[in-house]
This record gives C-alpha cells, sequence and structure tokens, in this order.
C-alpha cells in the first residue's frame, strides 16, 4: 500500500527492460521483413511469369518491400497479357477448326478410305477373274487333250503285235516296265467297269471312256479303286508282276468300243501323248 505504481521499482525496471528492447525488436521485424521479401522476389524470378503464384507474392511484398515488389507487379501483367492473347489463340483456333472443317476433313478421309477399299476389291476380284481364266483354260486344254500316260519312270519292254514266246499269241498291248508300286493312272476319263484277277493278266482295272473305249491295266500288285467314274490322271493302281509276268510292270491295253486291242502307242499319240 505504501508503494505508489510510479515509485515501485518492479514497473520501472520493466519499462526499463521494454526500452532496451525496443530498438532491438524493429530491427528484428525489418531484417525478417527483408528476409521475406528477397526470398519471394527469388522466388517470382526463379518461377518466371508464373501469373497467379506472381501475383500474389507481389501484392504481399509491395506492402513490405516496395522496390522488390514493383518489379515482380511488373512481370505480373506481362505474363498475363501474353497468357491471355495465347489463351484467346487458342480459343480461335478451336472455334474455327471444330464444326466445319473437321467435318470436312472426317469426310474426305472416310472418302479416301472407302475409294481404297474399293480399288482393293477390285483388284481381288480382278485377280480372282484372272486366276478362274487360267483354271478354264487350263481346264479346257486338259478336255482337248483329254489323255494322260498312265504311269511315269518306265522304260517300254513290250511292243504291241510282238511276237515272243511270253506270248500266246501276239502282244496284245504296250509293256511300261517300271518298280513295284509305282502309282497307275486313269489314261482318260471314264468310270472303272472292271477290277478283279484276270487269269494271265493278273489283278485288272477295265476303264470305260465316255466314248465307249474300253483301257486295260494288267499286273498290278494292288488296287487304288475298283469302282466309280475316274478322271484322267487319278490313280486306280500299283505297278506288280501278277499273272502271267516276267517283272513288274504295266501292261496296258486299248479296245476302241469294247472290240478289239489296237496299238496303245499310236492311239495315245493321236491324242497328244507320247508314250
Ligand atoms: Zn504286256
Amino acid at each position: 500500500m505504501q508503494h505508489s505504481p510510479e515509485t515501485s521499482p518492479q514497473p520501472a525496471d520493466r519499462v526499463q527492460r521494454l526500452k532496451g528492447l525496443r530498438p532491438r525488436r524493429p530491427i528484428l521485424v525489418v531484417a525478417g521483413l527483408a528476409v521475406v521479401a528477397a526470398a519471394t522476389t527469388a522466388g517470382v524470378q526463379a518461377s518466371g511469369a508464373g501469373a497467379g503464384a506472381g501475383a500474389a507474392h507481389g501484392h504481399r511484398v509491395m506492402g513490405l518491400a516496395p522496390s522488390s515488389g514493383s518489379a515482380s507487379e511488373s512481370a505480373d501483367p506481362d505474363a498475363a497479357r501474353l497468357l491471355s492473347e495465347r489463351g484467346e489463340d487458342v480459343a480461335a483456333r478451336g472455334n474455327e477448326r471444330d464444326p466445319l472443317e473437321v467435318r470436312q476433313e472426317a469426310e474426305a478421309a472416310e472418302a479416301k478410305a472407302s475409294a481404297d477399299a474399293q480399288a482393293a476389291a477390285e483388284a481381288e476380284a480382278e485377280a480372282e477373274a484372272e486366276a478362274a481364266r487360267e483354271q478354264a483354260a487350263a481346264k479346257a486344254e486338259a478336255a482337248a487333250k483329254g489323255w494322260v500316260l498312265p504311269t511315269s519312270g518306265y522304260s517300254l519292254t513290250g511292243r504291241f503285235g510282238k511276237a515272243g514266246a511270253r506270248w500266246a499269241s501276239t502282244h496284245t498291248g504296250l509293256d511300261f516296265a517300271t518298280p513295284s508300286g509305282t502309282p497307275i493312272k486313269a489314261a482318260a476319263a471314264g468310270r472303272i467297269t472292271s477290277a478283279g484277277g484276270a487269269g494271265a493278266f493278273g489283278n485288272r482295272i477295265v476303264i470305260t471312256h465316255t466314248d465307249g473305249t474300253q483301257t486295260w491295266y494288267c499286273h498290278q500288285s494292288r488296287f487304288a479303286k475298283t469302282s466309280g467314274s475316274v478322271a484322267a490322271g487319278d490313280v486306280i493302281g500299283y505297278v506288280g508282276t501278277t499273272g502271267n509276268s516276267t517283272g513288274p510292270h504295266l501292261h496296258f491295253e486299248v479296245h476302241p468300243g469294247g472290240g478289239s486291242a489296237v496299238d496303245p502307242a499310236g492311239w495315245l499319240r493321236a491324242k497328244g501323248v507320247s508314250p
């Protein structure tokens, strides 16, 4: 109670302490602001013209450090203007392309694709037609000829009409000597009208052709086909030496109209085939 606030040593002491602190505080504050300003300026400059961030920094810095604030403020409008112009550019271009030009381009691309597909289809059709024409030509040629050799890899060992100890009278066919198992082929289109053992002829197939001519295939080791129609060149059996035979060969006979045998070599040559 005796002590007045003025005379109290405690408040005076506090004032003195506050006085002592007073000069120091602003320095600290100023130093702190300078650091903030420097950091902010560096940030603005480092980020170039980051428009939004630059503007925010600029406003805050302006009140504290006018010099650096003006620098960042001057960068902002340029950046904003540039961005704005660019934005308008992009928007303008977007608007130009959007409705008509894009649709026309799409239509053009579609038309080109359609034309390409049509050209490809036409080329394919043309190739198919060409293949069909070639096939037809080959078929016509085969049909015109109509006859093929009845086997392959042979040597002729017995001519037609040749007399010899092996045959009862004269030889009634043409002998194609070739290894056992060599395929025997129908000499022309027709129908198998006989297939089986035939005495001295061994295993024999008779094919009757459309003009009535019959061809015989004798001494076969086995048959590949024993009935039905055949095309020229179809394999009907395999060379052997069954029946009256001294070695593997095809004894081939030709009977025009189903009658007497004729020389197969002359017959084949007349059909465009040279045995
Ligand atoms: Zn013979």
